[in-house]
């Protein structure tokens, strides 16, 4: 609706995945599947408005793909939200949980609408009314829904309540991205910032690249960008340049990201504008601009769709890109990379830590038994470590970039449990 083709997520998830499937030989019957979701819900959410008014919302719940698990996918408020964008993040769900090898499905959902605009109130009863209207399709053994775009534990906490309030008893299996006094696993905030700093921390080592001497551009300061940066900060890399929905900072000699989190946490809308030190460029294009084509060994785009295009692809300077949002590149930008020989780490393995730790929080749910934040990370640490170089040597094997990599691994594992289970009736 209003994108070009280029724009359209689900246009270019078909793109990436027919390129995987061609390598990968598949079975005609099996890609044939694995081109549409298995069940694609529009449901419509009436709330009463403060003025008492009564307005009506559409919301979506899609599962692409639940032949390897329960469906997990997080949930969306935001004006652009549509079918096809719901889709194609419910399928980059089912490829991420494929890389890392976690014994889920994908899902996604979403309701078009302003969040700024509307009171906690309002939000609560968009949420609730939500929640009812998807309810037979959600549940600890079904699709367990999580926060995404402007929605959070407290987003979370409501829809456990809702959902446990039908059943009559407490169900904090059925969603993940819980407050921790509700069943939230430690860990699980930081996580998909984590999961990208271990991503770029294994790029590096492959480049033989010294993470005390690489500098970084990330694009983003929310949970991922902001998360991303600080670790790979603690880590001694030097951020050379940050930016979010205000502009960007920039910095050659290197921000200090402790103290721009600081000046984050005190500011009315948590924005890096304002700060004192580095060049600012005001506005979210004129900053992108700035923050993208910038001098770095790695950049780390952690906002939005569609951010590196066929339009700038070819100003990119970093020797390395890795990708903390969904779905920021567009295919035609991943040839123009492909030829300038940047090395992407795609965003179905860079920023997987996060569903990784939902998992966690699954686990811990079910077993009523909850593990530290050092155990919490190190069994992060394990699968990331090991799904990058599982990604690599598929790369490697096939002749083909990171991304292509993934989607053969993750297509592959998706195909396997389809076989298996063969086709009902
Ligand atoms: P967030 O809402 O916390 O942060 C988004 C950031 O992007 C904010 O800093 C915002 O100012 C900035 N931004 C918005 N519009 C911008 C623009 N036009 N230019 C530059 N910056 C802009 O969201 P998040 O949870 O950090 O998610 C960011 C991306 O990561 C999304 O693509 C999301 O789907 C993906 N992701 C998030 C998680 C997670 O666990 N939060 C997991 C996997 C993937």
């Amino acid at each position: 609706m209003g994108k070009s083709k280029e724009e359209n997520p689900f246009q270019n998830m078909l793109k990436q995945l027919k390129t995987a499937c061609d390598r990968l030989d598949l079975d005609p019957g099996i890609y044939e599947q694995l081109r549409e979701p298995q069940r694609s819900v529009i449901v419509s959410v009436p709330i009463r408005m403060d003025d008492g008014s009564i307005k009506n919302f559409t919301g979506y719940r899609v599962h692409y793909n639940y032949a390897r698990g329960p469906c997990k996918g997080g949930i969306r408020y935001h004006p652009n939200v549509t079918l096809d964008e719901v889709k194609a993040l419910a399928a980059w769900m089912t490829w991420k949980c494929a890389v890392v090898n976690i014994p889920y499905g994908g899902a996604k959902g979403g309701i078009v609408c302003d969040p700024l605009k509307l009171s906690q109130g309002e939000l609560e009863r968009l949420t609730r009314r939500y929640t009812f209207m998807i309810l037979p399709m959600i549940g600890p053994e079904k699709d367990i829904p999580a926060p995404d775009v402007y929605t959070t534990q407290q987003t979370m906490a409501w829809i456990m309540d809702t959902y446990s309030s039908f059943l009559g008893y407490s169900v904090p299996g059925v969603v993940t991205g819980k407050p921790i006094p509700l069943g939230g696993s430690l860990g699980r905030a930081e996580a998909t910032g984590r999961g990208v700093m271990l991503c770029t921390l294994e790029a590096l080592k492959k480049f033989k690249m010294d993470p005390r001497k690489t500098s970084i551009a990330v694009q983003g300061f929310g949970n991922v960008g902001s998360n991303a940066a600080k670790l790979l900060y603690n880590e001694g890399c030097k951020i050379v340049g940050v930016s979010d929905v205000s502009g960007a900072i920039i910095d050659p000699e290197g921000i200090d990201i402790t103290d721009l989190l600081e000046h984050v946490k005190i500011t009315k809308n948590k924005l890096i504008e304002g700060y004192n030190r580095g060049e600012f460029i005001k506005g979210a294009i004129e900053g992108n601009k700035a923050l993208l084509e910038i001098q770095c060994d790695a950049l780390v785009p952690a906002a939005l769709e569609n951010q590196i295009t066929g339009e700038n692809a070819d100003k990119v300077k970093a020797k390395m890109i890795v990708e903390g949002a969904n779905g920021p590149t567009t295919p035609e930008a991943d040839k123009i990379l492909d030829e300038k020989r940047i090395f992407l780490v795609p965003d179905i393995l860079a920023n997987a830590g996060g569903v990784t730790v939902s998992y966690f929080e699954w686990v811990q749910g079910l077993q009523a038994y909850f593990w530290s934040e050092t155990e919490v990370n190190r069994k992060l640490k394990e699968i990331m470590v090991s799904a990058f170089n599982a990604v690599y040597e598929t790369s490697d094997i096939y002749k083909v970039n990171m991304r292509t990599g993934a989607y053969i691994l993750a297509i592959r594992r998706v195909a396997e449990a389809l076989k298996l289970r063969g086709l009902f009736p």
